[in-house]
């Protein structure tokens, strides 16, 4: 069976920057979790974050650029966030390695997550097209990436993921 690495606050656990989870009750989440295909992880949490914990933006560039070190995670306290970003990132792309998961939902428009877009860094509620640190990880790696706005496109690779594995 296909595994799916999905972020934590979807399924409601309270990780994210505010102590809350973001529980989706998509019935393609739900039967996923019935089918026990679905592996948590919020790689703030896993790199080293505290729940709560600031708010915080990438100043400078895009996920692919906090990885190589030339853009920046910033709360709002003016904190840099890139080390416990990254290291968390790590964390998803080898549990991801170890349990052979070829697919991730991630929460839309996290600065770790975000697949499709993020905040443009000023806290403004600015979104720019791009991706979160570990979106951008899991994707150089030939992970494919949706968010909980995408879950029918998700649904279709995990068809055809399962039909080559026959
Ligand atoms: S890092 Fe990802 S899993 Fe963790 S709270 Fe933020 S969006 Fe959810």
């Amino acid at each position: 069976m296909e595994l799916i690495l999905i972020s934590s606050c979807l399924l409601g656990q309270p990780v994210r920057y505010d102590g809350k989870g973001a529980r989706s009750r998509h019935p393609l989440i739900l039967r996923w979790l019935a089918e026990q295909r679905l592996v948590p992880l919020c790689p703030e949490m896993s790199g080293g974050l505290p729940t709560p914990r600031p708010a915080a933006e990438i100043s400078g560039g895009q996920g692919e650029q906090v990885l190589n070190g030339s853009a920046s995670v910033i709360s709002t306290n003016q904190q840099d966030f890139s080390r416990e970003f990254v290291a968390g990132a790590e964390l998803a792309l080898k549990k991801c390695q170890k349990q052979n998961i070829k697919l991730a939902i991630l929460k839309a428009r996290s600065p770790s997550c975000g697949s499709q877009s993020t905040y443009d860094g000023n806290f403004s509620g600015q979104l720019v097209s791009g991706q979160g640190v570990t979106s951008a990880l899991l994707r150089s790696h030939g992970i494919k990436v949706y968010d909980e706005e995408m879950l029918l496109q998700a649904e279709s690779y995990l068809a055809e993921l399962e039909r080559n594995s026959r």
